[in-house]
């Protein structure tokens, strides 16, 4: 593979961890070498943190590629990638660093892999400003396997900060190219369900948290569940609220966090799912951003969203740097967007 070194800005746009996460995801897939500089540049502790650096070691081992930079507080590496080679693989991020970012860096080289591959992933499972396990399980791998792969994930132990230690099973049997996905309509609204998750925390808090989620959206005592966990390494809570309509289900998750009361995490979720249910739209913020890079492996597809977040326009500019192609955003009359891979 002699394909040119591509530079990439950390601080570009949004200047997070996932413009580092969809390059190494973009360069595995492609076998793209890069440099980045200025990694997660906006943020207030830039450079690698160990969920970042866990990301560019599983990216490294999935293809036995080379690394320079590769240490804790990094502010710029080269990433030389090899072939894909699917298999089994156990990441310990060895923090409550997020399971689920290392997995969105991995999965799209993995979904096209030549054979099957079994990830166990340590860590955290529901982060503040991450994916949770449920958002995976729920909204974003029945759109993945619509589009050809089989994806399935098992929470095995949840993980929340500060102490870590969750595990997720993800097991993934590829296609060669993923199927292009178009989801422009929600279809008929079929129910919403409201979890509230608890580990070694008092039980008024998740009845405080459903208490305000099945009075906003006038639920019945089967639509609210408390899932009390009993094997987590610490305390922790989340709270997650999914809306399943006829083609898509979306999960919006407020995190428990110590000083804030369960009614704020509470309030946050019942405004995402209103502004959702309002919109009519079928993909929400998170949702968007995330589909980009499936789209663009399948090379076609579209999507009607909520106004895109800079999540989303960062993550087109940097697909656009490794594939040549175009992403559209156009405003629709309803104040909804619809984004095209063509
Ligand atoms: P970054 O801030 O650059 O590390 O990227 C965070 C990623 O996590 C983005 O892909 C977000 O869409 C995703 N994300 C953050 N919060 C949530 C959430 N509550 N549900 C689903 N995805 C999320």
């Amino acid at each position: 593979m002699n394909a040119a070194m591509l530079r990439i800005d950390g601080a570009y746009g949004e200047g997070g961890g996932q413009i580092l996460r969809t390059a190494l995801a973009l360069s595995v897939l492609l076998g793209t070498p890069f440099r980045i500089e200025r990694i997660r540049h906006a943020r207030s502790k830039p450079g690698l943190m160990h969920q970042h650096l866990m990301a560019v070691q599983a990216a490294q081992r999935i293809c036995r590629g080379e690394v320079q930079g590769g240490a804790l507080g990094s502010q710029q590496l080269v990433f030389t990638p090899g072939d894909v080679l699917p298999g089994e693989y156990r990441f310990d991020i060895g923090t409550a660093g997020s399971t689920t970012l290392v997995l969105q860096t991995i999965l799209p080289p993995l979904l096209s892999a030549p054979g099957p591959t079994l990830l166990v992933l340590e860590g955290g499972t529901h982060n503040p400003h991450a994916p949770p396990a449920d958002f995976l399980e729920h909204a974003f791998l029945p759109l993945i396997n619509r589009m050809g792969p089989a994806v399935s994930m098992r929470l095995v132990r949840p993980g929340f900060y500060p102490a870590g230690g969750g595990v997720l099973e993800i097991e993934i049997q590829p296609a060669r190219r993923p199927q292009p996905l178009y989801l422009e309509e929600r279809g008929e609204f079929l129910d919403l369900h409201a979890r509230a998750l608890l580990s070694r925390l008092p039980d008024h808090i998740a009845a405080r948290e459903l208490g305000i989620i099945g009075r906003a959206f006038d639920l019945h005592a089967a639509q609210l569940e408390t899932v009390q966990v009993v094997d987590a390494k610490g305390p922790g809570n989340a709270v997650m609220v999914a809306v399943r309509s006829r083609h898509v289900t979306e999960v919006f998750t407020g995190i428990g966090r110590r000083g804030v009361p369960a009614e704020t995490v509470a309030g946050g979720v019942v405004d995402a799912v209103r502004r959702y249910l309002a919109s009519g739209a079928p993909v929400g913020e998170h949702l968007a951003d995330q589909l980009l890079l499936p789209l663009a492996m399948a090379g076609a597809g579209a999507f009607v969203s909520l106004p895109p977040t800079r999540h989303t326009t960062t993550n087109i500019a940097v697909i656009g740097r490794f594939l040549d192609m175009a992403i559209d955003c156009e405003a629709l009359a309803d104040g909804n967007w619809r984004i095209a891979v063509a």
